[in-house]
């Protein structure tokens, strides 16, 4: 039985009530802006469970208001059997440039956080190239999800960390710069010396973490022409780390680091809340108008797969409500810009 079966009806359900919620105020909301949704994660063994997956996809992009959406894996962690972008882009054929997709999360991250911790051979190195130039000719926007810093949220969800002078790294960073591909990255920052937050306990995470921005900014001095989409940010974090004060300095300082925001959350720090919604990032986002794309983080997994993806298929309908919100909140100008003009830009779409 495909799991997808179950979130079509809970997203049915979900997007009759938000119509009904739109049409009873439609005279106070302007049109729904038409908007990208650059992160979303389609989970397929094979290339039929990636098409039913495809199509769910497609139908909730249709229903959340959305252009366009990009469907890639998320970092794995091991080599499994779950398909990368570029060998579950048949499956999208049929819907055009209603979907993208990007390559790396489940072929170029395993052999990254599998060799986190030590030298590559020149070999491998090599190796890890060529598979890059195959996503990069694939007809991918980019490559991800790729994790430097990767927090686990529950117990089935991993816990990855790679040094940010990794030399596999910094071949994909030449790779995305010369065939002009950004990166999307997951990055979960640490400034000061830290023990593990108690909302993160009962996971894989370790009991101590040592500062990492620094690291993430040689990558992003390493090679400018590679632009960085750095993932989830607006979505608040247990360190009191990723916040609008580090994004403005981070803006500031590197041209080519861009963020796609995940708006909603309950951890302390987010752009939409349990209290009232955030103005210090909505601040940012007016400051950087260009630099901000909506990346939901929405999943769409096949049923033979188990782990924490399907936990967070059961939360569907819920960040791309707050991404409109966010889009209601933001000056028109910006709105038009975060919601669909800088994809555009950024990832070279028609
Ligand atoms: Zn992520």
């Amino acid at each position: 039985m495909w799991f997808a079966a179950k979130v079509r009806a809970r997203w049915g359900a979900l997007r009759g009530a938000v119509l009904g919620v739109c049409m009873g105020i439609s005279s106070v909301w302007a049109q729904p802006i038409p908007w990208i949704d650059v992160h979303v994660h389609l989970l397929a063994t094979d290339l039929a469970g990636a098409r039913v997956l495809a199509a769910d996809a497609v139908a909730f992009a249709q229903s959340q208001g959305m252009r366009t959406v990009f469907l890639f894996p998320p970092p794995q962690m091991n080599q499994n059997n779950l398909l990368d972008g570029p060998e579950f882009s048949a499956a999208l054929e049929e819907y055009g440039n209603r979907v993208a997709f990007l390559g790396g999360g489940a072929s170029l991250n395993p052999i990254l956080q599998e060799a986190a911790n030590r030298t590559p051979s020149a070999s491998e190195v090599e190796a890890y190239r060529q598979r890059a130039e195959v996503i990069a000719k694939s007809g991918a926007k980019g490559f991800g999800e790729i994790a430097l810093h990767h927090l686990s949220m529950t117990a089935k969800h991993p816990y990855e960390m790679v040094s940010a002078d990794h030399p596999f790294l910094k071949v994909l960073m030449d790779v995305a710069a010369a065939h002009d591909l950004p990166i999307d990255l997951h990055f979960d920052p640490i400034l000061a010396q830290a023990t593990l937050p108690e909302a993160l306990r009962g996971n894989k995470n370790p009991a101590t973490f040592a500062p990492n921005v620094d690291g993430f900014e040689h990558l992003l001095a390493y090679n400018r022409a590679a632009r960085v989409v750095w993932a989830h940010a607006g979505g608040g974090d247990d360190f009191g780390a990723f916040t609008p004060h580090l994004v403005t300095r981070l803006l500031t300082e590197h041209p080519n680091l861009y963020l796609s925001l995940r708006p909603r959350s309950k951890r302390p720090g987010a752009i939409l809340g349990t209290g009232e919604r955030n103005d210090e990032w909505l601040a940012v986002i007016e400051s950087f108008p260009d630099r901000f794309v909506m990346g939901s983080d929405s999943f769409f997994v096949q049923s033979t797969r188990g782990g924490a993806a399907q936990d967070f298929a059961e939360r569907l309908g819920s960040q791309t409500q707050a991404i409109r919100r966010v889009l209601q909140f933001l000056t028109p100008d910006t709105a038009q810009k975060v919601a669909r003009g800088n994809a555009v830009r950024l990832y070279h779409l028609n």
